[in-house]
């Protein structure tokens, strides 16, 4: 593997065989997805700041995954970073996984969906209140729902029922 050399350049790959619950081939991802996010998703690149109509999004809604459709994020969570990238302070459970990144001289932690592995961000500690973190999430790698409910977003992950809320 030539993940170290690709590490050094910024186009980093999971450090080891990682398996995932969805997992395509280059050819298959290539298909699936267009190629900004290809190379964000799948070869870790950046898109450029402020280039995401869903960074001035912020209506009702779920994110889910562009490469894999998992849900991701409630809107609830999203915020107004300022720094031109789709922003939250927390993602819904179990949907991502971190691992350090060192590329760019950098010590990073890389956010990735949990189910197909696609790179999504990076996550920081300079977030709002109550988590304090920030999910700096690349918006080509996220599919909005409008008006969907997130699953599970309350502090209860018992089931509790969640208030109907009207519609329209
Ligand atoms: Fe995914």
């Amino acid at each position: 593997m030539a993940g170290g050399l690709l590490g050094r350049l910024g186009a980093k790959r999971h450090s080891e065989e990682k398996k995932f619950a969805v997992e395509r081939s280059e050819a298959e991802w290539r298909n699936k997805l267009s190629d900004p996010q290809y190379r964000v998703l799948r070869e870790h690149g950046t898109e450029r700041a402020g280039s995401s109509p869903l960074d001035k999004e912020h209506g009702d809604g779920v994110y889910h995954c562009a490469g894999c459709g998992q849900p991701l994020f409630g809107a609830n969570a999203k915020f107004n970073s300022g720094t031109g990238w789709p922003s939250f302070y927390e993602p819904l459970a179990d949907a991502v996984e971190t691992e350090t990144d060192r590329s760019f001289l950098m010590v990073r932690n890389e956010v990735h969906c949990s189910r197909c592995g696609s790179h999504l961000g990076h996550v920081f500690d300079d977030g709002p209140q109550p988590t304090g973190q920030r999910y700096c999430m690349n918006g080509v790698c996220l599919a909005f729902q409008p008006g969907e409910k997130p699953p599970g977003t309350g502090e209860d992950e018992s089931g509790k029922p969640e208030p109907e809320r009207g519609t329209g």
